[in-house]
Order: C-alpha cells, then structure tokens, then sequence
C-alpha cells in the first residue's frame, strides 16, 4: 500500500516548484507563487478522481473526521456509531470535539455489522461512520438506509481504501462526508495530510473556514476576511499537498499493481480448505491494500502469524493483539486515561465499555490476519512469498 515506495522524479518537480516560489502556505501570497497552487490542484484532482463536489485538505486524516462531524454539527455529548475494529484515530477524532463513540461489532466484513449498528442507536445518535479497513467497505447502501430512516449523518472513514468503490462510486465519495488520510503509511501520501469529501455545499464551506480559523477565504487579503464561526488550524501546507499531487496522478497505476500482487497470493492460499477470505458486500471493488483471510480458530491464527513474523513474512498483521487497531487492548480509551478533564456528558456516555463485551468481533478479529501488499514486489517476489505462506499454513494447521 504505501505509495511512499514508489516515490521518483514527479514528486521531486512538484516539490521543487514550491521550494522555488518559497510560498509554503496554502493561502495568501498570490505575488509571490507563480501561480502554484498545490493545495488547491490536489483538491481539484481529488474531485475528479474520487467523483465529488468537494475536497477540502487538511493537515490529517483525524483532523479530516473531527473536521467532518464538525462540518455537520456533530458535538458536546452526541453520540457516533463506530466499529471495534479500526486505527484509534477514528475515536480521537470524535471526543476531540465532546462528543461519544459508541462501538459496535464487526461481521466477517471487518467493517460494521449492520444488526449490531441498528441496536446500538438511541435518540442521541447523531452519526454512523463505517470504516473501510483495509482497502475494502462496508454495506454502504443498508448503511445509508439505516441513516436516512433516523436522520442520521453518513460519515464514512476511507483512510485505508483509497481507490476501492462500491457499486461503482469511489468510496469516501458516497456518505455525506467522506474522510481520507494521505500520512505516510497509505496508498496516497503526502507525508502527513488528509482530506475530507462531500457533495454538500454547506459541510464543505464548513470544513473550509473551520479548518483555517473560521477565515472565508472571500478576497485576497485574508487580514480583511471575516469569520462567520469558530474555527481551529488543521491547514496543509503547500510542501505536504506538492507530494500528494504528484502521487494522487498514480493512483490507478498504483491500485493495478496492487491487484496483481493481491491476485496471486490470494489464488495461492485458496488452495488451502481452512483459509477463508473477509467478505466484501454485493457491488464493491477493493482497492487490493491488503489480503485479509480468517483461519479456523484464535490458537492456529496465532500460530500463524508468529510463524510468518520469524519466517520474514513481513507487514502481515493479527489485529486482536495489535495494541492500536482493535478494542481489546484500548484500556486508555476504557479506562479515560486523559491528560484533561473530560467532561461529565463524555465521562457518563462511555461507562459501558467497562463493561460491554464485543464476542462478534473477537470472533472475526481473533480469527483474521491482514497481509499489506506492496508496491514494490517483483512479480517473482510476490510468487515466492505465497508459497512460502502456504506452506507455513499448512505446518500449523497440522
Ligand atoms: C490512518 C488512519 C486514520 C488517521 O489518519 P492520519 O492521517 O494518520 O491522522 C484514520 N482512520 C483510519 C482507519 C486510518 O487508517
């Protein structure tokens, strides 16, 4: 997936036009750049890329999803439905701005189940946000009925499925804000960066002013703009959005190799009865990040993934021990471990996670591993580490 290992000479030019012209803001300073606008072309490229209205850069892909549940009003005490199984940037985002993230199990999607998202909403519900993890979706369209009978906001969190689409629409391009991240690990990156993504008019001036201070960005001398609300500084700089332009022109190219990497490996393990491979719903297309398959049970999964990690099978990854992806090693976030007081709306909404169990989801997370497919394997590489793969398997499931 990262599209750092394919960095090369149109990365270097953009970069170089900006380092020239020395305007490293995104706004301002129309003298001086030479009519290079990096922030603004990429924001131009990912509308047409992602086929939609608006993109608005950021400076990340948790600015991106605190940006867009601001953007829709999303505040103090309301509560945004959210999947066990995600990086833990997705909660952050959410109590950065008071409100409360309710988690609900996944399914063999290893996005939200939708039976699990239809009991957890209460008359304080103010958002769904699915999480596309790794490179595939979730059930946008049940999603997207369950938003429009309670008057939900769809907020979806595509920071791991650049590329992928459901039912032919790029995701991210399909809830009523979509969130991208561009940091460095992902399939498109600026280095550090994000984006959010709506086709609603009033989110994205939203997400515009709210982003750089509340300025409206009307005119060209910002010292006279006015600031129609708060905001806060979540800019991107021009250097950072240089670096995401020259690689966003890649993303195609980028999604074939990875197809092709994807496709080989995945043919290679179906050979084994025991591997099954994560669901992704009717009409979606992945963006081939990484391979994800279950195991029998969480003893064999184990055993595998120790055996890959000693055998150099690297980048592959068991989420229900992985500190940072899943619920089960969250005690910071169960146990409000917070520099600052929190206040007595987000303290009373999150007390059920001292006790609420997730089985559905350690029944897919325990069972799950998670190979990145990366750019940069030779096809030969990529044929030797799925029989490798194979036959570690196949040694521990013996
Ligand atoms: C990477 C990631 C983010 C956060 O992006 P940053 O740009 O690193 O802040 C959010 N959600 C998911 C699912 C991610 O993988």
């Amino acid at each position: 997936m990262p599209g750092f290992e394919l960095f090369g000479d149109n990365e270097r030019k953009e970069l170089n036009d900006v380092l020239e012209n020395g305007v490293l803001m995104r706004y301002g300073f129309d003298g001086m750049r030479n009519g290079h606008w990096k922030a603004k072309e990429l924001e131009k490229e990912l509308e047409s890329q992602l086929k939609v209205k608006h993109a608005q850069l950021v400076s990340s892909g948790t600015a991106a999803v605190s940006i867009a549940l601001a953007a829709a009003g999303v505040g103090a005490g309301d509560e945004v439905i959210m999947p066990t199984f995600t990086f833990v940037a997705s909660f952050e985002a959410i109590m950065m701005l008071g409100a409360i993230p309710i988690l609900v199990d996944i399914d063999d999607t290893l996005t939200l189940d939708i039976e699990a998202t239809k009991k957890a909403i209460t008359s304080k519900t103010k958002a769904i946000m699915p999480i596309h993890m790794c490179g595939s979706m979730a059930n946008l369209d049940a999603l997207k009925d369950l938003c429009d009978a309670n008057a939900l906001i769809l907020i979806e969190d595509s920071s791991q499925a650049t590329g992928a689409t459901y039912k032919g629409k790029p995701l991210g391009s399909i809830g009523d804000l979509g969130c991208l991240s561009l940091d460095f690990v992902k399939i498109i990156t600026a280095g550090e960066g994000g984006a959010v993504l709506t086709n609603n008019e009033k989110f994205y001036t939203n997400a515009d002013h709210f982003s750089d201070h509340g300025h409206d960005h009307v005119g060209t001398d910002r010292g006279a703009e006015s600031h129609p609300f708060l905001g806060y500084n979540f800019r991107i700089s021009e250097l950072h959005a240089a670096v995401g332009l020259a690689q966003l022109r890649r993303l195609d190219e980028f999604v074939d190799i990875q197809k092709n990497n994807y496709t080989i490996i995945r043919e290679t393990l179906s050979q084994i009865p025991e591997v099954t491979f994560r669901t992704v719903p009717e009409g979606g297309e992945e963006s081939y990040s990484f391979l994800s398959f279950f195991l029998p049970d969480l003893e064999a999964t184990r055993k595998v993934s120790s055996a890959f990690k000693d055998q150099g099978i690297d980048a592959c990854f068991h989420y229900y021990d992985n500190n940072w992806h899943y619920i089960r090693k969250w005690e910071h976030l169960k146990d409000l471990k917070s520099l600052y007081p929190f206040s007595e709306e987000v303290k009373e909404g999150l007390t059920y996670l001292q006790t609420k169990t997730f089985e559905q989801s350690d029944h897919f997370i325990g069972r799950n591993i998670s190979c990145l497919i990366k750019l940069s394997w030779t096809e030969e590489e990529v044929r030797e580490r799925a029989s490798k793969m194979v036959s570690l398997i196949l040694k521990c499931l013996a």
